[in-house]
């Protein structure tokens, strides 16, 4: 990449003077603290370590990344909101989307502004390299966003398209890599030092099970995350959220278990489901859930729903799908048999 990054970052993220929290100049535990307004009684009285530092060090050994590197956002979608609101200048950037993909890129770039140029992904769910050339060369655009897997359609973008766009577009490239836990060998994580333009956006809500606690991960070159420190909200992540995240990521055996059970019923979910004649196609998946064609999706969805099985109807992305996730045993046996039912119908 030729560009800098100072030189992508909008100049009113350059010229902000951001806000210094009380704690950040002392980072001692014990110590006389009046400087926050603090209340001194209660269990949570104080306010928690603005850049999470524990959390840090141990998402840094578990991901073999330096902790300058690291951002946590309240979930992913925080980190995915600023990447707009620190490189796209509203009504003058673009942003990159390849559809079908997940809704939120294309939510926060209304929120800020930005137009969307949309590319679609072929019959295979895979980049048209030929378009690639052009679009990388497009100046208006300075944000692009690659889901890999991809949501919904849990399909791996080849690795050749994504080296392609890394090595041509000057300026941001984001990777959300939300469920690379499910197939951790399609990571670009490794190479993340090779590309200063590259994010890298990863989540505790999936394969770790922790969707309720919001911890968002994002990876990046040292330049680009002095920009997302100095826009950060003060103290983005709770307490209790930072310590009870830490607590779970030191039990990386039950991960390994839950990631292998849910890996095996997927194998199990799909083959059932292939069985079926209400279904037309199932796609292949390397994620925790599958994308199913059926005749008449609507029908198998307000099925579904009146027998309080939720899945999410994906018709208006690919025509006549359902995205569905892998639960355990005794639900994906509840959805099966519910399936049977409506085959026999
Ligand atoms: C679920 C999901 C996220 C959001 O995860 P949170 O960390 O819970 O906000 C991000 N990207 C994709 C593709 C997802 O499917």
């Amino acid at each position: 990449m030729k560009n800098k990054i100072v030189n992508l970052v909008r100049s009113d993220i350059l010229n902000l003077s951001p806000y210094q929290s009380a704690r950040e100049e002392y980072t001692y535990n014990k110590a006389c603290f009046l400087d926050a307004n603090e209340s001194p009684y209660g269990l949570y009285n104080r306010y928690p370590d603005p850049f999470q530092n524990k959390l840090k060090i141990k998402i840094s050994k578990i991901k073999n990344i330096g902790i300058e590197s690291i951002f946590i956002g309240n979930g992913s979608d925080e980190p995915i909101d600023m990447v707009y609101r620190i490189f796209c200048n509203p009504r003058q950037d673009k942003v990159l989307i390849f559809n079908p993909t997940y809704g939120m890129y294309s939510v926060y770039a209304a929120i800020n502004g930005v137009d969307i140029i949309y590319q679609k992904l072929n019959e295979d769910f895979q980049i048209d390299n030929k378009s690639i050339d052009i679009l990388c060369q497009d100046k208006e655009i300075k944000l692009i966003f690659i889901c890999n897997p991809n949501n919904p359609t849990g399909t791996i973008i080849a690795p050749t398209s994504i080296e392609k766009i890394l090595n041509t577009f000057n300026s941001i490239v984001v990777i959300d890599e939300a469920y690379i836990d499910f197939c951790p060998e399609y990571s670009w994580l490794p190479k993340l030092k090779r590309y200063p333009n590259l994010i890298i956006i990863q989540t505790l809500s999936k394969a770790w099970g922790m969707a309720g606690l919001r911890i968002g991960l994002a990876f990046m070159s040292p330049d680009i995350l002095y920009f997302f420190n100095k826009i950060k909200s003060p103290y983005n992540i709770s307490e209790v959220n930072q310590r009870e995240a830490t607590e779970i990521l030191k039990d990386q055996c039950e991960f390994q278990t839950n990631i292998k059970l849910i890996k095996q019923e997927t194998i199990r979910v799909v083959s059932e489901t292939e069985k079926l004649s209400i279904v037309t196609k199932v796609y292949p998946t390397q994620t925790n859930f599958i994308l199913v064609e059926f005749k008449n999706a609507q029908r198998i969805y307000d099925s579904l729903i009146s027998k309080q099985i939720v899945v999410r109807n994906r018709s208006s992305q690919i025509p006549n799908t359902l995205r569905i996730t892998v639960g355990n045993k005794k639900e994906n046996n509840t959805l099966i048999q519910t399936l049977k039912q409506l085959d026999n119908e």
